[in-house]
């Protein structure tokens, strides 16, 4: 195999890789955002629609004019941190996006302005390619302070709230465990130490969790100083901008109503006892009486290690969505004879994987690790389908209409990933295979939709009980997370004692001014498990459905798009088609055990 095929081949966002060229697009960048500014700033308030809709079209054409050229500055250092050019341009980019930002930040607060004296303009037939980024602006319009109360809070929390959050992630990365492993003591950081809970070493599994736990459980003064001052700072800010839940926030920037997602978590309340008859399936399958905490997400001891080559994954991966549907098998397959993806090890490569959209040339990048594991064939999958999503968006929406929200863009990710898993399942030929196909697409299932969803109670709790006037210590906090985890797990696991302490480890607790990180998460894997539900009722009627859905873009709310397949998003019975399905996996397993 050669090792060009799995380098990507960024030359293609840019007229020209020459360094001095780069650095003089990306100049023009900002001088063409101040031409903008000298042009409009303070005069949005009296534009009619026409006008509006120039200077919306004005914007997107800036955006495809350089997506290609700071997406080749970030791809070009994500490919190697070490490259000087690379460093270089990258911050140079960096630097021409903030100053851009900066730059048109008017417009966004102007533009509000506007449509909060005229809401008609939303619905105005001019606009109509915009009305659902317009109506998306016009719904934060009632929160929004003066523009001396909004710079105050900016420069405040810089060294106010954001202080607190930087202490904890910089707190758990500088924090050491020891562990011995093999009769060796080793000295590791957080990120490593956490590998071992993958183990197939049960043992070594459980004194992993122990180790970390302990000695973050030692530190609590200092996470539930943290935890404490990030939500109470939230919720005195949604006092004061009128927000009616601390969940208002981030349900006007998931765009989303709270009416969805209290169906969504009722359904999860409810369907505890499914999951729970998984765990008890997989401590079986693990021959175990129980599963403790540390066996929840290991993999089973009999699975099979087949290893994949570059080409067999492009393979199955291809023939996965092309069993779909051929365009975009097509597109898949374009991918990597185009080369997009990057796949090669190397040192200086950035960790984890990603897929970017390059709006201006409909199509995306994607970057892995690609080691050939099946856990690398799944993730190329996933990837790729946020690539699918990319090729059909770019294909039917302005750029301001691909503002995809964290609840709908896993869409075509995760649809990809069932895709692959209904193949990989079709190819199985022993007992194993299929337990270990459906273990991880259970196991994943279990993780996304039921652990973060005991986060989503976790995070709701803490700001009940600052308003009932508790004082938030560690021993509290655990007190908290704890109920809402057993809410979930009920006694389907032991848990070490020391897991109380599993809360302070997690960043999206930490992050100010946008909180409720978790539901998207939960939200998107049972979306996705209603739509391929849905696929295996509808078979081929539901391809040009799913096309439409990730065509759509941000142009419509994920309600509407729930509308458009038939159903309602704020009904339990919709969330319940999600659940049917992994109901079906989890039978799957069962008959083969
Ligand atoms: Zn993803």
């Amino acid at each position: 195999m050669s090792k060009e095929e799995m380098r990507w081949d960024l030359s293609q966002l840019v007229e020209s890789t020459d360094p001095a060229l780069i650095k003089r697009k990306l100049e023009s960048m900002v001088t063409e955002a101040e031409g903008v500014r000298e042009k409009y700033y303070g005069k949005i308030g009296s534009l009619d629609a026409k006008g509006l809709l120039d200077l919306l079209e004005l914007n997107d054409s800036m955006t495809l004019k350089y997506c290609g050229v700071t997406l080749y500055c970030r791809l070009l250092y994500s490919a190697n941190a070490m490259n000087v050019v690379a460093k270089h341009l990258n911050d140079a980019s960096r630097t021409a996006i903030m100053k851009m930002g900066q730059t048109l930040a008017f417009m966004d607060i102007e533009m509000g302005r506007l449509l909060a004296g005229n809401p008609s303009l939303v619905e105005d037939p001019v606009l109509a390619e915009y009305k659902h980024y317009l109506e998306r602006i016009l719904r934060r319009v009632p929160y929004m302070l003066s523009e001396n109360e909004e710079r105050l809070i900016i420069a405040k929390d810089k060294n106010g709230i954001y202080a607190w959050q930087q202490l904890q992630s910089e707190w758990l990365s500088t924090r050491t465990f020891e562990i011995e492993i093999e009769g060796e003591k080793k000295t590791m950081p957080y990120g490593e130490i956490i590998g071992l809970y993958q183990s197939p070493d049960r043992d070594l599994r459980r004194r992993a969790n122990q180790i970390v736990y302990e000695a973050l459980g030692k530190d609590e003064i200092v996470w539930a100083s943290a935890v404490r001052a990030v939500c109470t700072d939230h919720l005195m800010v949604c006092d004061i901008r009128g927000y009616p839940s601390p969940m208002t926030q981030s349900l006007i920037a998931n765009d989303i109503d709270q009416e969805t997602i209290d169906s969504l978590m009722n359904t999860i309340e409810k369907s505890t006892g499914l999951y729970q008859r998984y765990l008890r399936m997989k401590a079986k399958l693990m021959g175990l009486e129980k599963l403790a905490n540390y066996d929840i997400v290991a993999p089973l001891p009999h699975a099979p290690k087949k290893e994949y080559t570059w080409r067999e994954s492009r393979d199955e991966v291809v023939s996965a969505y092309s069993g779909f549907n051929p365009q975009i098998g097509g597109w898949v397959e374009e991918m990597f004879e185009k080369r997009h993806i990057d796949g090669e090890v190397r040192r200086g490569k950035r960790s984890g994987a990603f897929s970017s959209t390059w709006l201006a040339g409909k199509t995306a990048y994607i970057l892995q690790s690609f080691t050939g594991k099946v856990g690398n064939v799944r993730t190329q999958a996933h990837e790729l389908g946020h690539a699918v999503h990319a090729y059909l968006g770019s294909r039917t929406q302005r750029p301001s209409n691909y503002k995809i929200g964290s609840c709908i863009a896993e869409c075509g990710s995760i649809f990809g990933e069932l895709l692959l898993t209904e193949r990989l399942l079709s190819k199985a030929t022993t007992k194993e295979e299929r337990h270990a196909v459906l273990a991880t697409v259970l196991d994943s299932f279990g993780m996304t939709g039921f652990q973060v969803s005991a986060r989503v109670f976790f995070e709701q709790s803490m700001y009940d009980a600052i308003r009932e006037g508790k004082f938030l210590d560690g021993e509290t906090v655990a007190g908290l997370w704890t109920a809402a985890r057993d809410k979930i797990y009920g006694d389907a696991v032991d848990w070490l004692d020391i897991m109380k302490w599993e809360w302070t480890m997690k960043v999206h607790y930490y992050i100010p001014n946008y909180r409720f990180y978790n539901y998207p998460y939960v939200f998107a894997k049972l979306f996705v498990f209603v739509l391929y539900r849905l696929y295996k009722e509808q078979g081929q009627e539901f391809v040009s459905k799913l096309k439409n859905l990730l065509a759509a873009g941000s142009s419509k709310s994920p309600w509407q798009l729930g509308k458009e397949l038939g159903f309602d998003i704020r009904t339990e019975e919709f969330w319940e088609k999600g659940m049917k399905q992994a109901e079906e996996f989890i039978d799957m397993l069962e008959k083969t055990l």
